[in-house]
């Protein structure tokens, strides 16, 4: 009989997060997918980060996990977007060949001691008066475990559609898991159908890119994970691919348009709904009319570079129909699709069925992570991962569990946007989503989470002696700027006039000018009295945080006014029923997602600022606090 003390269902990047968080508590792990050649798949476009993306990235990353690392490794071109804009919104892209995330990720997992890596499909789970006891695969075979954490992104009843033809399965090449959708169908979790989509791929050799403009990656060739300098593995010599921008056309729109009735999406056939932001090409056309043509970035896939992927034009249109429509589009004359695109219709389970650890309210012990709670993305599944590994681990310790606050982590904003609004279309991160993103920048994940994931246990020692040497870099440096004083009339004074534009009137430390909107480090660098430093990543983190002092001073007194109201917590076994004067709506809104505090239950659709109230005051009247 084999017996874990964690079981862990999938190896895509939320499993792959959770399994190895697990394994580096110490705890024994096991891995059970369905194909073990997929671990670390990308189903769709083989990057890592973007726009709000990258910010939950760096957060894996400064809990110890993998994605940046396997990114940075595996890199194919970097580049950082808006650029232009303050560093809290700034985001760094990773283009990576996929072959090589997925086997660097293979061999991170293989690596690790207390991991074990089976190939096998669950069928179902073993539930003993509402608690887990492990998983039946279909093979029959039982395997016990303390903790189950499920992550088995598009394929519960999964069924993949191109054109009129539609069958089963969890992704191209994957069948689907229908016994797994099947089982969950007997216990009270509400569940739902949403879709995604994949352009087609096209080799690379039918493309003519003289006649395209090529983006290359970034001077500066960011760098996705803060480690990157410092764990010894580098990079299995990739060569740096450049992407090519296109455009679609009327004549391509008007192919669209014609075929709508042979578009499931169309049709009636899918009636589930798609990712908001990563519209279908038939979705845009139908949607933008008025547009006469919509940008198309071909990316490489793999170091071989012999597909390519035509980011921009998801389809499920009958195969025909697609080649038709890219070969109107200038490059794509000559294209030959090597894959169709097609969409997918998946189950997914409402996450307010889910505490702040991901752990399942219906099934003590059993956890659920990335697409099954109604996202998209390989960031938001990797982030649920690895704080269901976390706490998973946690629970087999019997240590108290964990979850970032809002104004902590993106992971926070994620779950408690998961487990208190639900879904009702595939979520995808945006630095809008959070209040607090002054703090929750990119650049500085590491120094909000890193030490709490230490004392954790999910931080190894000597990542956290990394970062220990990093915040003392961040100090000196900081030191030494307050220490260069410039007074008016001097050179150094002149100095700063001529290169910088700043008159002085009274002396001031260099430091002080980093608060300018207009001044970067960069920017100090270039003047005399600036000597010599280390690092000037370093130097940039420090900017920033002297930027944003005084709005962050601003936005803790705002996170002082809502931690006061967070303390006022609700009782777990709270009747709404019993409080006079709420409306049914209210009582089953809060019935449904039972809010730890009322800051969280200020925040469910259908609770008004009135049902606040009346809360309040049951709350105090009974003595619950
Ligand atoms: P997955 O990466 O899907 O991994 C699931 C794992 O579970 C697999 O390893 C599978 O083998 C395993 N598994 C499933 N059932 C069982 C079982 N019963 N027993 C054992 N193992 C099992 N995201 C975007 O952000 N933008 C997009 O445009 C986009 N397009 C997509 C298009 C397609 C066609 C697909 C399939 C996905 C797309 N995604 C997109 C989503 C992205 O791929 C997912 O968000 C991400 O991969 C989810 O990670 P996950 O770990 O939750 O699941």
């Amino acid at each position: 009989m084999r017996q874990y003390e964690v079981i862990v269902i999938g190896g895509g990047h939320a499993g792959c997060e959770a399994a190895h968080a697990s394994a580096r508590f110490g705890v024994k792990t096991l891995l059970l997918t369905m194909k073990i050649e997929t671990v670390g798949q990308m189903s769709c476009n083989p990057a890592i980060g973007g726009i709000g993306k990258s910010h939950l990235a760096r957060e894996i990353d400064a809990l110890d996990g993998l994605m940046c690392k396997i990114a940075d490794n595996s890199a194919l071109q970097r580049r950082t977007l808006n650029s232009r804009k303050g560093p809290a919104v700034r985001a760094t892209r990773i283009q990576t060949c996929r072959n090589a995330y997925k086997r660097n990720m293979q061999k991170a997992m293989q690596e690790e001691e207390s991991l074990d890596i089976t190939q096998s499909t669950v069928s179902e789970l073993i539930v003993k008066n509402n608690e887990i006891k492990g998983v039946i695969t279909e093979h029959g075979e039982k395997i016990y475990g303390n903790c189950v954490i499920l992550t088995a992104g598009t394929f519960l009843g999964g069924r993949i559609h191109i054109g009129q033809k539609s069958f089963e399965a969890g992704r191209s090449g994957d069948k689907a898991a229908n016994e797994l959708e099947k089982f969950f169908r007997d216990y009270p979790f509400s569940i739902g159908r949403l879709k995604t989509g994949t352009p087609p791929r096209i080799k690379r050799a039918s493309i003519n890119f003289e006649k395209l403009e090529p983006q290359m990656s970034d001077i500066e060739q960011p760098k996705i994970s803060y480690l990157y300098d410092h764990y010894g593995q580098k990079p299995d010599q990739i060569e740096e691919i450049p992407c090519h921008i296109t455009y679609t056309n009327e004549e391509a729109h008007n192919i669209i348009k014609n075929s709508k009735n042979l578009s499931p999406l169309y049709n009636g056939t899918i009636t589930a709904t798609g990712p908001r932001y990563c519209p279908s090409i038939e979705d845009k056309v139908e949607k933008f009319g008025d547009k006469s043509e919509h940008q198309i970035f071909l990316e490489p896939e793999t170091t071989n570079n012999f597909e390519i992927y035509p980011n921009g034009l998801s389809t499920s249109l009958p195969l025909e129909t697609q080649q038709k429509f890219l070969q109107t589009i200038q490059g794509l004359e000559n294209c030959v699709i090597t894959q169709p695109g097609y969409a997918i219709e998946y189950s997914y389970f409402d996450p307010r069925c889910l505490d702040n650890t991901l752990e399942t309210k219906h099934i003590n012990n059993l956890f659920f992570a990335g697409q099954i709670n109604g996202t998209t993305g390989y960031e938001e599944a990797a982030a649920q991962g690895i704080l269901a590994g976390i706490n998973a681990s946690l629970k087999v310790k019997e240590l108290e569990k964990w979850c970032p606050e809002r104004n902590e982590a993106y992971l926070g904003v994620l779950v408690d946007d998961l487990i208190t609004l639900g879904v009702s279309e595939p979520y995808r991160m945006f630095t809008s989503r959070a209040e607090h993103r002054l703090r929750l920048r990119e650049d500085n994940a590491d120094e909000r989470l890193t030490g709490k994931g230490f004392k954790l246990g999910v931080v190894s020692k000597k990542r956290m002696s990394l970062f220990e040497e990093k915040l003392k870099k961040i100090e000196n440096e900081s030191k030494r700027l307050k220490g260069i004083e410039i007074k008016p009339g001097t050179t150094a004074s002149e100095d700063l006039e001529k290169k910088l534009g700043i008159t002085l009137r009274r002396p001031q430390q260099l430091k002080h000018f980093l608060k300018m909107s207009n001044v970067s480090y960069q920017d100090l660098q270039s003047l005399n009295c600036f000597g010599i430093t280390a690092n000037s990543d370093i130097g940039h983190i420090i900017a920033n945080n002297e930027k944003y002092a005084g709005y962050l001073r601003k936005q803790d007194q705002e996170m002082k006014f809502l931690a006061n109201q967070q303390k006022l917590l609700i009782p777990r076994n709270i009747n709404y029923k019993e409080i006079s004067g709420l409306t049914n709506e209210a009582v089953e809104a809060l019935s449904r997602v039972m809010p730890k505090n009322i800051e969280q239950a200020a925040r469910i659709p259908g609770v008004t600022p009135a049902t606040i109230s009346l809360l309040r005051v049951f709350i105090k009247k009974n003595n619950f606090n």
